[in-house]
């Protein structure tokens, strides 16, 4: 059986007289990556905002873990990781630092080089944020969301703006996380990404959900309605022949 451990009744958020979310309703199950697939405005990160504790609702009702948002949004606080914008980080502090810095205001005991370990920047202890590559600073702000050990992390565009490279390197920490059993939500608007993470995701469209399944489920029920793909002539795409060509291996060093 899935346990659910985020639930989201009839969510609406307004920005004055504009609905950015209208009425969501959906459970994310322990254990799982959950997706939020959306194009730009489409709300993603409102709700995930919400959720979060970070903005407030217009109406709804959510519960994370058995605490419901609008009674117990400290206890709701100590169990999701964050993740925060690098650029939000003291400049003046190294990696090692700013994750000591966190795990005090966290009151948490944390092996600063474990956790840099498992985001594969051990080498990079030393370093301040400034000094990091774009796929580095992702790794850097996904281990910050670890350090109060949390039940659920939240990551929003994780992968935006990487090269793929990066963005694969991404993908496999992501699944780690997952692994370690911790429950992820994710937003994106990559459809490949979302296909090779995610257990399930909802496809939010102006402030709705359009949709919600596993991604094979979905594309099952598209081909079911008779929709077929013009077929591929190629065995490869570009994006096969760019990591042929230079290596799955990771550039930022
Ligand atoms: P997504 O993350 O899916 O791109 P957002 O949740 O950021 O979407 O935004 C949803 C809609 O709400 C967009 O039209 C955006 O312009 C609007 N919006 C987001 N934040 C604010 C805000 N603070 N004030 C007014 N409108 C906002
Ligand atoms: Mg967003």
């Amino acid at each position: 059986m899935n346990k659910t451990i985020i639930s989201v009744q009839d969510l609406v958020k307004n920005y004055g007289n504009f609905e950015a979310v209208k009425g969501i309703s959906f459970e994310v199950y322990e254990g799982e990556i959950f997706g939020l697939l959306g194009p730009n405005g489409a709300g993603k990160s409102t709700t995930l905002e919400i959720i979060e504790t970070l903005r407030q609702k217009t109406s709804g009702k959510i519960i994370v873990d058995g605490n419901d948002l609008d009674i117990a949004p400290n206890e709701i606080k100590k169990i999701i990781g964050v993740q925060l914008q690098t650029s939000g980080f003291y400049p003046g502090l190294n990696l090692v630092q700013l994750i000591r810095l966190f795990a005090g205001l966290y009151n948490r005991q944390v092996d600063a080089m474990q956790l840099l370990d498992m985001v594969n920047l051990r080498d990079k202890a030393k370093a301040k944020v400034k000094e990091l590559s774009g796929g580095q600073k992702q790794r850097f702000s996904i281990a910050t969301t670890l350090i109060n050990d949390p039940k659920i992390i939240f990551l929003d565009e994780p992968t935006t703006g990487l090269d793929p490279q990066a963005r694969r390197n991404l993908w496999d920490l992501i699944r780690d996380i997952r692994g370690k059993g911790t429950t992820v939500i994710i937003t994106t608007h990559y459809m490949d990404e979302a296909e090779f993470l995610c257990d399930r995701v909802a496809i939010v469209d102006s402030g709705k959900i359009v949709a919600l399944a596993s991604p094979d489920g979905l594309i099952d029920e598209l081909v079911a309605t008779g929709f077929e793909r013009p077929k591929e002539v190629k065995q490869a795409n570009l994006e096969d022949v760019f990591i042929t060509l230079t290596g799955k291996s990771l550039r930022e060093n």
